[in-house]
């Protein structure tokens, strides 16, 4: 296994402006990771719902391309965590509606034995202190980035800050990262948060793309420039899964990620993927565009993306 996933596998309720409302929907930050990274390379997910959460969800992810689902456990007599978000006129902001941690407030998931050599893992959503309490039981990681929201700054900030101080990357919204520092510059919000430890911070705006502040330098790239936006759910995870896939893939080829998983070049490739990957979860609701989503497809928009940067 090149890479793992932890993070929530949820059941959603989504409402768009134009007044389409989604309800029981399979989400969850390690199913929107997993569903992109496994495009990249074999993906290991650790996560565990309850005994409500239904078997064609199961099936769904055991079935996604590269997503290894031995990891995920279902716990008899316990709930699975369920999100609501409703996303404003713009699709770029939204309002939690309501969070029910359910399972996410008992003890965490194992982490499988055949996982715990994983060079790459990624801390998808999930309270500081599981993640950190994961993060310690990979015994080879070369590379281990963690993502957080909102919630989480708000109610686990002096975990999050210890979690900080033993990951390399972070990857959060740019509200998010204005939230933790009360800084509304991106660039001053991100050299703030590498105080705290990490070597690099990628700070994810939406339409107007992400943002890398890492020791080494700062690069930007623009989203890929989306006619159709159903439901941006997932964008985020999706985008990580798609960045944390690509240099999990060249780490085990042994191109440049495998001297240096976090360096600066290779991050700033990786975001192009992850930019890539990110929007086609947003042309439907779920998995609906992401989970069939072929390498082909994929190559050819990742060209167009790589042709649209060109100015010369
Ligand atoms: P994103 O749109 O990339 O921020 O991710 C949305 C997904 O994250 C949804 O499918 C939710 O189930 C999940 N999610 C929402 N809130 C949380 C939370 N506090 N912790 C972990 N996962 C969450």
């Amino acid at each position: 296994m090149n890479l793992t996933v932890t993070g929530t596998v949820g059941i959603d309720t989504v409402v768009t402006p134009n007044g389409e409302h989604r309800e029981g929907i399979l989400g969850g930050s390690a199913v929107y990771f997993a569903a992109a990274a496994g495009k990249y390379t074999p993906v290991g997910l650790i996560a565990a719902v309850g005994e409500d959460f239904p078997a064609e969800f199961r099936k769904q992810i055991a079935g996604l391309a590269g997503v290894d689902a031995t990891g995920l456990e279902v716990r008899p007599g316990s709930k699975t965590f369920r999100w609501g978000g409703k996303y404003l006129d713009d699709m770029d902001h939204r309002e939690t509606l309501f969070t029910e941690l359910n399972i996410l407030i008992e003890a965490p998931p194992p982490v499988p034995g055949a996982y715990a050599a994983c060079p790459v893992v990624f801390l998808a959503n999930m309270h500081p202190g599981v993640q950190h309490g994961l993060a310690k039981q990979f015994s080879n990681k070369r590379l281990i980035v963690a993502d957080t929201m909102d919630l989480w700054i708000g109610a686990a900030r002096p975990e999050l800050e210890v979690l900080l101080g033993d990951v390399d990357g972070l990857v959060l919204n740019f509200d998010e990262a204005e939230q933790f520092t009360g800084l509304r510059n991106t660039v001053a919000a991100g050299k703030r948060l590498l105080e705290f430890g990490p070597r690099f911070v990628v700070v994810k705006k939406g339409e107007h793309g992400a943002i890398l502040v890492h020791r080494d330098g700062i690069a930007a790239l623009p989203a890929f420039p989306a006619e159709t936006v159903v439901d941006p759910t997932g964008a985020g995870d999706s985008f990580a899964g798609g960045m944390m896939g690509s240099i999990a893939a060249e780490l085990a080829r042994g191109g440049a990620a495998a001297k240096d998983p976090g360096g600066f070049q290779v991050v700033r490739r990786a975001m192009a993927h992850g930019t890539v990957v990110a929007s086609f979860t947003i042309e439907q609701f779920s998995l609906g565009r992401l989970g069939p989503l072929t390498k082909a497809e994929l190559d050819e928009r990742y060209h167009q993306y790589m042709h649209m940067l060109r100015l010369e």
